[in-house]
Order: C-alpha cells, then sequence, then structure tokens
C-alpha cells in the first residue's frame, strides 16, 4: 500500500468532544468517525487494525476446539421472551416491528439464539461437549455512549457459548475459555488482569472479567499487590478492623434528634454515635419491591450487589413519597427496627452488632441501644457495601488498593439457566433427560483496540504493539521524487512485503517533517527513513516508535533485521 492512496484523514486538533485519550487519538489520527450518539464508521486504519483483533481471536478460539458460527443479529421477540429476558434487558434493547406487526429486537448477547439451535439438534450425550462462537454486531442501547469506541450502541463482540453433561464439563470449558482469552489480550500487547465478577443479569454461578487498568474505564477493581487477590468492587470484599460496640441496653430507647437529617450530623451531636456505630437505612426499589438496605454508617451500598443478593435485574432508589408512605419517616430518621413488613438485607458487617444507633422511622427521633440480631428481622445477610483502597485483604494480611479499569472480556458459568427456561435437553448414557450445563464468553473487539491506545500513547500519538498495529512498518523517502531515493524506498517496501511484512510506503509530496509526524499519530511501530545523506552512504535510518530510538542500517541488510525486529516484537508477546 502506498499512503498516497491511504484514506486517513488526520485531524490537527484533538475533537473538542473527546475525553478519553483513545477517543481523542482515534479521531485525530483518522481511525474513527462518530455518525451517531455512540455509533463509529470504522475507517481503514481501524479496519486494518480490528481485522487483526479477530484474526488473533479467531486463532485463540479455534485452537480450544470452538466453532465458528455467524447468527441472525434481527432476533424475534419470542425466543427472548422464553429466556424471559425481553422484560428484562429494558431500554438496554433496540426494539422494533416488521411490516405485520411481529415484535423483533436486534441482538444484545446471543445466549437466546445459540440455545435455541442447541435445543433443537443436540439430543445426546454423546454430541457434547461443544463450544460455539461467532465474532458478530451487537447492538444495546446504553443509557450513557461514551469514551469513543470505549462504550458504543453498536459494537462487534466475539461471543461464544458452551454445551456439556454436567459442571465438571462446564469447569473444563471455563477454564479453556480462561486460557485462551489470556492468550487472546497477551497477543493484543494487552497488561491486564483477571478479577472475579458480579454474574448480573446474565445469571449463573462463577465468572471472571479481564480488565486493563486505564484511567478511562467505568469499572472499580479491589486487588492485593501481595497475595493476587482481584476483583471487581461489584464483588469484591475485604477484612475490617474490629470496631468496638457500647455496653448495650435490655431494648432499644428513642431519644430526640431534632435536625438531624445525616449520619456525619448524628456524629456530632451530643448523645449521638460514632459512624461505625451508626445504622444506615438505605429504601430501594428491586424488579419493583420496596426493599430495606442497613450498612454500617460509614459503608456506601453497591447496588449491584444488592441486586445480585435477591437475584434482582432493577434496582432503583426509593422515592421520598413511597417511603414516608411505607415507614411513616422520610430519609434522616428512618431504621429498621419494628419492619416487618418489607424485606431486609443487612450487610455482613452488621453481624453480631450491639449498642447500634440508627432512625426511629419518626422524624427527628433515633434509637439508640439497637442490637442488630435482637431488634431487627433480616431477611438476608450479604455483602452490600462497597469495599475502599486500605482496607484488609479478604485473602492475606496486606491491604486492598482499588483502581479503575476496563473490562474488555468477561467469561461467565451460565449453568442451566437458558437450558432449563428454553428446554434444552439431552439424554445421558443410561437414557435419563438432563439440562444441558451452558457457559458464556464475551469479547469486545473495539474496546480491545481502544484500550491499546490508552495503554499506549505519547505526546505525539499511539504506539500501536506491533501485532495489532493498522501497518508494522512505514517506509519514509524524505523526497519520492529523487530518483535514487525512490528507487531504493520502493526496493525495501518491494522485498519487506515479500518476506510477509505488513509494511506501507509513505510517497506522498509532503515535507518529511509532515510524514513522521503522521505516522508517529497514526501509530506505526517501525519507520525506515530514506534520506539523501545516508543514502550515499547506503544507509538507511531505523526508527522505533515505541522508544523513540534511531539506528543506522545498512541498505544491504535493512530487509533482513527489520523482518526479524518485528517477527521477534510479534513473538514476545506470545
Ligand atoms: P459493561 O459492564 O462494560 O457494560 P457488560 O458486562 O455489559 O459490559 P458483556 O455483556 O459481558 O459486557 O459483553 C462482553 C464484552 O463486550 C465486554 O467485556 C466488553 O468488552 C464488550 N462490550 C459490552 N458492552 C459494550 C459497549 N457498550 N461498547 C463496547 N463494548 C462493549
Ligand atoms: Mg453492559
Amino acid at each position: 500500500m502506498y499512503w498516497h492512496n491511504l484514506f486517513v484523514p488526520t485531524l490537527r486538533e484533538h475533537p473538542a468532544d473527546a475525553e478519553a485519550v483513545s477517543h481523542k487519538l482515534l479521531v485525530r489520527g483518522g481511525f474513527i468517525r462518530q455518525l451517531t450518539a455512540g455509533v463509529y464508521s470504522m475507517l481503514p486504519l481501524a479496519q486494518r487494525t480490528l481485522l487483526k483483533i479477530t484474526d488473533i481471536v479467531r486463532e485463540e478460539m479455534n485452537a480450544i476446539g470452538a466453532q465458528e458460527f455467524y447468527l441472525p443479529a434481527l432476533n424475534p421477540a419470542s425466543v427472548w421472551r422464553e429466556s424471559g429476558r425481553w422484560d428484562v434487558m429494558g431500554d438496554n434493547m433496540f426494539r422494533l416491528k416488521d411490516r405485520k406487526g411481529a415484535e423483533l429486537c436486534l441482538g444484545m448477547t446471543h445466549e437466546e439464539i445459540f440455545t435455541a439451535i442447541a435445543r433443537n439438534e443436540l439430543r445426546s450425550y454423546k454430541q457434547l461437549p461443544q463450544i460455539w462462537y461467532q465474532i458478530q454486531t451487537k447492538f444495546r442501547d446504553e443509557p450513557r455512549p461514551k469514551s469513543g469506541v470505549l462504550r458504543v450502541r453498536q459494537f462487534t463482540m466475539k461471543d461464544s457459548y458452551s454445551f456439556d453433561l454436567d459442571t465438571d464439563g462446564l469447569d473444563k470449558s471455563f477454564d479453556l475459555h480462561d486460557a485462551a482469552y489470556r492468550r487472546i489480550y497477551s497477543r493484543c500487547g494487552l497488561r491486564f488482569a483477571v478479577v472475579e465478577a458480579s454474574s448480573g443479569a446474565m445469571g449463573g454461578s462463577a465468572s471472571n472479567e479481564f480488565m486493563v487498568a486505564s484511567e478511562a474505564g467505568e469499572d472499580w477493581i479491589a486487588s492485593c499487590a501481595s497475595c493476587g487477590y482481584a476483583a471487581n468492587v461489584e464483588k469484591a470484599v475485604s477484612r475490617l478492623e474490629p470496631v468496638p460496640d457500647g455496653s448495650g441496653l435490655d431494648a432499644p430507647e428513642k431519644f430526640a434528634t431534632p435536625g438531624i437529617r445525616t449520619i456525619e450530623a448524628l456524629v456530632t451531636f451530643e448523645g449521638g454515635a460514632a459512624a461505625h456505630n451508626q445504622i444506615k437505612t438505605y429504601v430501594c426499589v428491586l424488579d419493583g419491591k420496596l426493599t430495606l438496605a442497613l450498612l454500617r454508617g460509614d459503608h456506601e451500598l453497591n447496588e449491584t450487589k444488592i441486586k445480585d443478593a435477591v437475584g434482582a435485574n432493577d434496582f432503583r432508589p426509593a422515592q421520598p413519597d413511597e417511603i414516608f408512605e411505607a415507614l411513616g419517616a422520610h430519609p434522616g430518621s428512618l431504621g429498621a427496627v419494628g419492619v416487618t413488613t418489607y424485606p431486609v438485607i443487612a450487610d455482613e458487617a452488621l453481624r453480631g452488632r450491639t449498642s447500634m444507633t440508627t432512625g426511629a422511622n419518626e422524624n427527628d427521633f433515633h434509637l439508640r441501644g439497637v442490637n442488630v440480631e435482637r431488634d431487627i428481622k433480616v431477611t438476608k445477610w450479604a455483602s452490600l457495601r462497597t469495599v475502599k483502597a486500605g482496607e484488609g485483604c479478604p485473602r492475606c494480611d496486606a491491604t486492598l488498593e482499588v483502581n479503575k479499569s476496563i473490562e474488555v472480556g468477561h467469561i461467565f458459568k451460565l449453568g442451566l439457566k437458558y437450558s432449563v427456561s428454553m428446554g434444552a435437553n439431552v439424554l445421558t448414557q443410561d437414557g435419563r433427560e438432563v439440562p444441558i450445563v451452558m457457559g458464556s464468553y464475551g469479547i469486545g473487539v473495539e474496546r480491545i483496540m481502544a484500550a491499546a491506545v490508552e495503554l499506549y500513547h505519547d505526546a505525539d500519538g499511539i504506539c500501536w504493539p506491533v501485532s495489532i498495529a493498522p501497518f508494522e512498518v512505514v517506509v519514509t523517502p524524505v523526497n519520492f521524487t529523487d530518483e535514487a531515493m525512490r528507487t531504493a524506498a520502493e526496493t525495501i517496501y518491494r522485498e519487506l512485503k515479500a518476506a510477509g511484512v505488513d509494511v506501507i510506503l509513505d510517497n506522498r509530496d509532503e515535507r518529511p517533517g509532515v510524514k513522521f509526524k503522521d505516522a508517529d499519530l497514526v501509530g506505526i511501530p517501525f519507520r525506515i527513513v530514506v534520506g539523501p545523506k545516508k543514502l550515499k552512504e547506503n544507509k538507511v535510518e531505523f526508527f522505533t516508535r515505541s522508544t523513540k530510538t534511531n539506528e543506522d542500517l545498512d541498505l544491504a541488510s535493512v530487509v533482513a533485521h527489520v523482518r526479524n525486529v518485528v517477527a521477534e516484537a510479534k513473538a514476545k508477546l506470545r
């Protein structure tokens, strides 16, 4: 490819609306253009990178025996109704009607469609295990599309699904995916962590997320540098220092707290209590059901944790009028003592606590001397609080860090959720009919591209890992109209190409500075500069983008040398 023929609409300035580095650089480097909110066109450079990513994904999926499918993105409502997710997916699902009025949607994920195939076609244990995958477009009407292609409404996902006879089989399929995913991200050059995750709306038992640490991420990960424990804060737990309880009372005692509405205000109030001796009562609505969540005064509720604790899909804070109707008081005076008509979910940190202070469900009154297990009807104990940096690691003596990350992949043990709801069964060796045990595994293709930019860039632009760079090498003659330079550049270009290197020749009639700037911006890992002075000595200059180092190479050996450098850089990622 000659640069002259390549469509790379680079911009002088970062787009004004962009915050994330990957958003800025992918737009400025001429990789992507927004069509509408959360919907992007992939221009030729992005498409080259994405194809390299999908090649790696395909190779590694095929290597674990997975078989590639291609399923429709246009789905009938009926199959989503069978699993119950037509309702669960809510506003995130793009829905439409055909000319006859039949309801359809655009696929957000493909558990239902793959399960429908399995149900109709798999009959016997002899046909298991199966791993099926596709690389295909997904549609999600995300509430907040943002950060360029990191969170979009249309994106490419590699999604796979495993079908096993039993949970041992599922464990194997899950481990195969875990290993394949590690190879995929390594080969794409990403530095990543594997963390325990919530299984959320997908249902199921265990799940791991693959995370790239980055300020542009939307997930918070708690991790321990000492023992390697790592979990999404939606799932993470921590070890707390014990806190002292007061001496206790025989029964809760009501006391007046005029105008006191917050945990902090009660801390300084005469006769109040330290935050860790208070119970925070949070009223929320889970799948339409009013529910009380109890936490220690100095702890924060995690939405995902409480949804997972009760298996709810939908969470919202209760409105003040709903709260008043249910409990007879306003936020600031709420508590769970005496509450029997609503579920009360209590955080584990409240177990065994005594002498606690909480709202009395009467405006301007609190209760002290509350013994949680004696005085409150807890319907369920669960881990509800968001862990914080500096708290103890649950597995060792060290403390946890909490950092922002980008989720680039997620693997789930689904279990029987879809096979039972949709009736996907097989016969065992002894003739019993059993539901298939399933797993589901996703990788965001554009997210890998954007995460790589977040990780690898500098003030001049992107520094692609060589395996997913749009081109591996650029040959830049300082002046293409000069015959000697042109001949040398074209020879190097042709020979590198013949040697299997993904190379581009910058034959544009531009000043060398412009060509260098563009190559730096779009992030081509290696550059061979053919200039007048060096050429007279039969030399060219070899520039490495990531280290910004230059070396002189003999014209005679440049092709062999560069081919080796590229091959070694790729091999390092394996
Ligand atoms: P998130 O929590 O970021 O919304 P998710 O948990 O909904 O992700 P999955 O349903 O597990 O994601 O999808 C698998 C993968 O698809 C994710 O790990 C991510 O890489 C990618 N992905 C999901 N949603 C988006 C999106 N809106 N834009 C780009 N990629 C996405
Ligand atoms: Mg999502």
